[in-house]
């Protein structure tokens, strides 16, 4: 099975029966005069032989780029698998070392925003990108106008903030991606996003849409986090509750730091 985006420009295909179906992590191979591997999926050595195959495939002994969205083990857990059997080097962004030796992945080479990775041929740019994490970049190929945005920007839905994440700096960093010209989205999780600026301007739209529904709840009076998921989210699975907990505390750490809302007692206020 070959799943060609564009010229040169791999998904590489998760397994059918992977446990997480749509929301397995995708991986993407780039080639040129070398060849680049963006994301890695989990440290399942299945899975990690499949990638392996494929890379084999499509570039063979050119590998010379691991480039990682963002230190999560759903993207970076099989790094060494594929460095071991490639002799890539593992690129990771400078903020990111730390926790990726967390996870047990050594960086090779850490980068900055706006530093090139060259693969003879086709450049890809790294954008940094903080929000689901302080240290998620994409990776924008320029020549293709093809962006791989990791948990930036998913094929479904909103992504997380996760505790590691901020609010604030995930939308500056969504309106810095609509100065780019892009074609098409390559997440992180999910399906190819073939209007990579409407998902761009829909998912910024959507965080301050919730913002804005935050702050209209918290005029009505001080309430608690979990009172706050409560209204906002009145259906919402019990699996789910601390999910949205720190959905909605993202967002109230953005309003804080923006001085718009306190904390008094245990209760967030909207400040006059
Ligand atoms: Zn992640």
């Amino acid at each position: 099975m070959e799943t060609e985006i564009a010229p040169g420009v791999y998904s590489i295909p998760t397994a059918a029966d992977s446990f997480m179906g749509m929301y397995a992590p995708n991986a993407y191979l780039v080639v040129a005069g070398k060849a680049a591997l963006i994301d890695t999926g989990y440290q399942d050595s299945e899975a990690a032989q499949r990638n392996l195959d494929y890379i084999n495939r499509m570039a063979p002994s050119t590998l010379a780029y691991i480039l990682v969205t963002h230190p999560h083990p759903d993207h970076m857990g099989g790094c060494h698998i594929v460095k071991d059997s490639t002799g890539a080097q593992i690129v990771v962004h400078a903020l990111g070392a730390a926790r990726a030796e967390d996870f047990r992945v050594t960086a090779d080479i850490l980068v900055n925003d706006g530093d090139i990775i060259d693969i003879d041929g086709e450049r890809l740019e790294v954008i940094h990108t903080p929000g689901h994490t302080l240290d998620s970049v994409c990776f924008y190929l320029r020549g293709k106008e093809i962006l791989f945005t990791g948990d930036n920007i998913l094929g479904f839905g909103t992504p997380v903030i996760s505790s590691s994440g901020d609010m604030a700096q995930y939308i500056q960093s969504l309106q810095k991606l609509l100065n780019y010209r892009i074609r098409l989205l390559c997440p992180g999780h999910g399906p190819l996003v073939k209007e990579p600026e409407r998902k761009i301007r829909e998912l910024i739209a959507h965080r301050l849409e919730r913002e804005q529904q935050l702050l209209s709840l918290l005029g009505q009076g001080r309430k608690s986090v979990a009172e706050l998921v409560a209204e906002i989210y009145p259906e919402l699975d019990r699996r789910l509750v601390e999910l949205a907990e720190k959905q909605v505390l993202a967002h109230i750490n953005k309003l804080i730091q923006e001085d718009k809302v306190a904390l008094s007692g245990n209760r967030y206020t909207v400040k006059e």
